[in-house]
């Protein structure tokens, strides 16, 4: 399999390509003021959804395919290059019928391998450039898989869009980045043309800038933002979308680096770094949590807070897995104690 790189003749292939527009497309006038928005800034290519996928009942399911002449009429008046999110072959022959110049397969679909083989039947050799979201977990296989029927049905304008994974608990971002798991997908297809969309990976809008920053630092292509000309109003996604006036800011902002092989690879190792180190901190966060929780219920109970056994099960525990894990016993020495003289001092907050 040998993907090629994304080759758009209205577009010129430099970093990043921008495909920018709301996350719903909720009324004519939201979809073309939001187009006409974008294009002045010189964007070329919009987004919209029609369908939504929401994890829920209930949520804003898109407007359906009475939004589409929408989209027709944006790419008329701006010449912009229209993208939405096929989940169906239903949805596929529609947007095939009206027009539109590229596709997405969302996370949730992705995840579907049944679904994914119904939609590369439907879409067949279709020559238009079809992006694959990466599924909700984090597994590289189904989203290669994905990529693999799409190929097998003969559609070769294939290009990835890192969303990032769900995850349960504390968190700090909407969808974990896991920088590691696409890195990983551009060293199996090395030419594919790979998007990074921080408006799922973040949540928030103050986010976009430095998952942007970051994901042009490990070479990616392209950025997938969600963008409205009112954010605050918006039907679905709200805190994460931004005016066309902030992506402009955003664009303007970021620094594009020579990608250097050097500087590539060191950035990713430092990427992969950065990802754990945050990782640590979320669970010394729920550890934390844990130990004021244990505190509450000593308090209740009258039970002291050290309970010497207690801790030399620990350390000895933590020094078991370490040495399983080829970690030095003096280091998980160091590392146990100070968890547990936080989690004391956490306690006797509670008590106090
Ligand atoms: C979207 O891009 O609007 C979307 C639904 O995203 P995802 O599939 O990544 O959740
Ligand atoms: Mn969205």
């Amino acid at each position: 399999m040998n993907i090629p790189k994304l080759a758009i003749p209205e577009i010129e292939s430099i970093r990043p390509i921008v495909i920018s527009g709301p996350c719903s497309a909720e009324s004519r006038d939201q979809v073309l003021q939001t187009a006409r928005l974008l294009s002045k800034k010189g964007i070329k290519i919009l987004r919209a959804g029609i369908w939504k996928p929401r994890t829920r009942p209930g949520g804003f399911e898109g407007v359906g395919a009475k939004g589409l002449p929408w989209l027709a009429e944006a790419k008329r008046k701006t010449g912009m290059l229209i993208a939405t999110e096929v989940a169906t072959p239903a949805h596929w022959h529609q947007v095939k019928q009206i027009g539109l110049d590229m596709v997405w397969i969302g996370a949730r679909t992705t995840a579907n391998p049944f679904a994914v083989q119904e939609l590369a039947e439907a879409m067949q050799g279709t020559t238009i450039p079809v992006l694959v979201k990466n599924p909700l977990s984090p597994d590289l296989e189904l989203w290669c898989g994905a990529i693999e029927r799409l190929w097998n049905s003969g559609i070769t304008n294939i290009c990835a869009i890192h969303r990032g994974f769900s995850s349960f608990g504390e968190k700090i971002y909407r969808n974990d980045p896991i920088w590691h798991i696409p890195i990983e997908l551009k060293r199996r297809y090395p030419q594919i043309t790979i998007f990074c969309d921080p408006s799922h990976i973040g949540g928030q809008r103050e986010l976009i800038a430095p998952l942007s920053q970051q994901a042009m630092d490990i070479d990616f292509d392209g950025l997938f933002i969600e963008s409205h000309c009112n954010p605050d109003a918006a039907l679905s996604d709200a805190t994460q979308q931004i005016t066309p006036d902030t992506l402009d800011y955003i664009l303007k902002s970021l620094v594009i680096r020579e990608n250097s092989q050097m500087e590539e690879n060191i950035s990713m190792y430092r990427r992969q770094i950065d990802d754990i180190d945050e990782q640590l901190l979320v669970l010394l966060s729920k550890r934390m949590r844990i130990s004021r929780d244990i505190g509450q219920y000593k308090k209740e109970h009258g039970v002291t807070i050290l309970q010497s056994t207690r801790y030399s099960e620990i350390l000895d525990k933590g020094n078991k897995t370490g040495s399983r894990l080829s970690l030095s016993p003096e280091f998980v020495d160091t590392i146990m104690k100070s968890i547990h003289e936080e989690s004391v001092k956490v306690q006797m907050e509670v008590m106090n």
